[in-house]
């Protein structure tokens, strides 16, 4: 089928596009029952000191288990879930069980932990998020300074009202990110514009470190120039020992990866922080 569009415009409606939009429609229908249906969970994976080798931290991911299309990853719907507006309710959803699991923890008695949230540019445009996010500590009584939310470049369409949302964030006490820094095509100059506390090296360089020279100069150089500017760094996607010594000697501050723990769920989570606890204790 050819559809005009003005005069010279034509596009083409192929049969492999029909299946795609069918496929796209199918997948927003499993996300909104999803929802309904309890099909999200949320996995944990550590954030470690990279002087002390402590747990420090922990980053929610969301996980979709459907009951039969399987294990979806966040890569496969997120963006879905962003273009359809679902990533709201989503979004709400895994801040507060993120919020609620980091202040059982806390009540259960091991060291407080930071819980990063990854919020999506959709979810930070929203005009209600700080009353999101300031209704959802309260709820579940965790402090603010334990939660981190983690910002993309992508998120700077419109610097002012990123300027301004952020500081109402961090004037509440929490601590902000930018994830998978060093991706976007953003210009540095937000880095001195915005209340950031730190940035996420992705995951691309770090797993190059040894394989590109290049990729080791970014990493060395990214986390002197944040410390130059007051910033803490913690690289993502460190899977070797190698890798962590490098990251020890170039002074990056945290690290998050398979060579400490894939992510996993709260009870194993648990078990990870109680094993940490005994070494310390004994
Ligand atoms: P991200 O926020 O950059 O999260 C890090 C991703 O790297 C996670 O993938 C994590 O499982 C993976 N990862 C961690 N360490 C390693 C490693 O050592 N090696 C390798 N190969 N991978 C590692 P995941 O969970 O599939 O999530 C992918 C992306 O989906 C996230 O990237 C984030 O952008 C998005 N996402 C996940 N959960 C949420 C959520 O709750 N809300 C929003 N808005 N986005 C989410
Ligand atoms: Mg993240
Ligand atoms: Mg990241
Ligand atoms: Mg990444």
């Amino acid at each position: 089928r050819v559809k005009e569009q003005g005069k010279n415009n034509f596009r083409f409606y192929t049969p492999d596009m029909n299946e795609a939009v069918s496929k796209k429609m199918k997948l927003e229908f499993g996300l909104r029952k999803g929802l309904e249906r309890d099909e999200f969970k949320v996995y944990y994976q550590p954030q470690v000191d990279v002087t002390s080798g402590r747990v420090i931290g922990v980053e929610a991911l969301i996980r979709w288990q459907h009951p039969e299309w399987g294990n979806i990853p966040p890569a496969d719907f997120i963006p879905l879930a962003e273009e359809t507006g679902l990533i709201i309710p989503i979004g709400e959803w895994i801040l507060y069980e993120a919020c609620r699991q980091n202040k059982c923890w806390q009540n259960q008695g091991y060291p407080p932990l930071r819980m990063a949230v990854n919020i999506s540019s959709r979810q930070f445009q929203q005009s209600n998020l700080v009353e999101t996010v300031s209704k959802t500590l309260k709820r579940t009584g965790l402090d603010p300074q334990y939660l981190d939310l983690e910002l993309t470049e992508s998120i700077i369409q419109d610097s002012k009202y990123a300027v301004s949302t952020m500081q109402k964030l961090k004037s509440m006490g929490i601590h902000l990110s930018i994830d998978d820094f060093g991706t976007g095509y953003s210009s540095l100059s937000y880095l001195k514009l915005f209340p950031i506390d730190s940035l996420k090296i992705d995951r691309s360089f770090t797993s190059n470190i040894f394989t590109d020279s290049k990729d080791a100069a970014l990493v060395h150089t990214i986390i002197i120039m944040a410390h130059n500017l007051d910033l803490k760094v913690i690289a993502e996607g460190v899977e070797t020992q190698e890798q962590l010594r490098f990251l020890q000697e170039s002074k990056c501050n945290e690290a998050q990866g398979y060579l400490f723990s894939r992510p996993v769920i709260a009870g194993e989570m648990s078990a990870i922080l109680t094993k940490q606890y005994d070494k310390m204790y004994k």
